[in-house]
């Protein structure tokens, strides 16, 4: 479908959908590593999301009123370290999503845009065993497939992907942000939840845009 503001729309209700279906799995992962909160922050966090939305007057009109309306939602009840990371990449993400209809460039746009929230938030880099970790090769993925002339939904595939290999990447890492870091070198063997939740995310952009 086009990157419209319909598919803005069933995008957010699929990611709700699978970040309920992987509620238990997110949990795991940040018991090993963290406070094994993560699937049920998120999992409340998009819940809420698809409330606001159901609950409208009027239909968004644009893919950023979507994109705002996921971060603000996400800001005010995810908590954590992973709500004010993921609004942040919402809220950066609308402001350059200004098209009707997203083309390939917009798709590069959006996810850089995205990363460059969360590394201004949480001030992390590649290798630190976070959500980076999973945005940062999903930025660079997407922008090469965008140069090859792919579709904004090859774009958006492409960028599932990496972002699904950067979070199994993560598994060998040291932790040396967030609350992994005070494990330290017991971090190492674990996938991170944030980077994880981060490839169901860009996977559901990705499907959705396929249908
Ligand atoms: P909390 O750690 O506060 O319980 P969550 O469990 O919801 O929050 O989220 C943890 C995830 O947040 C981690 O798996 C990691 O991906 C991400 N994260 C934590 N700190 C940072 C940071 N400084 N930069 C980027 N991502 C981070
Ligand atoms: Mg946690
Ligand atoms: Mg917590």
């Amino acid at each position: 479908m086009a990157l419209d503001v319909a598919w803005a729309q069933t995008w957010v209700r699929r990611t709700a959908e699978v970040i309920a279906e992987h509620r238990e799995e997110l949990i795991e992962l940040d018991r090993q590593i963290g406070d094994g909160d993560h699937g049920e922050n998120m999992n409340r966090g998009f819940t809420a999301v698809v409330g606001k939305l159901d609950a409208l007057d009027e239909a968004p009109a644009h893919v950023a009123d979507v994109l705002k309306l996921v971060a603000t939602t996400l800001m005010s009840t995810v908590g954590g370290a992973a709500g004010p990371l993921y609004g942040t990449a919402y809220l950066r993400a609308a402001k350059v999503t200004g098209l009707e209809e997203l083309d390939a460039p917009a798709v590069v746009a959006m996810i850089e845009a995205g990363l460059e929230g969360i590394v201004a938030r949480g001030k992390a880099t590649t290798g630190e065993k976070t959500m980076v970790d999973a945005w940062t090769p999903a930025g660079s993925a997407a922008q090469e497939a965008a140069s090859g002339g792919a579709s904004p939904a090859e774009v958006l595939a492409a960028a599932a992907t990496a972002a699904e290999e950067g979070a199994v990447a993560t598994i060998p890492m040291v932790a040396t942000k967030g609350r992994a870091s005070y494990l330290g070198e017991r971090s190492a063997g674990h996938q991170d939840p944030g980077a994880t939740s981060t490839a169901l995310i860009l996977r559901a952009a990705a499907d959705t845009a396929a249908a």
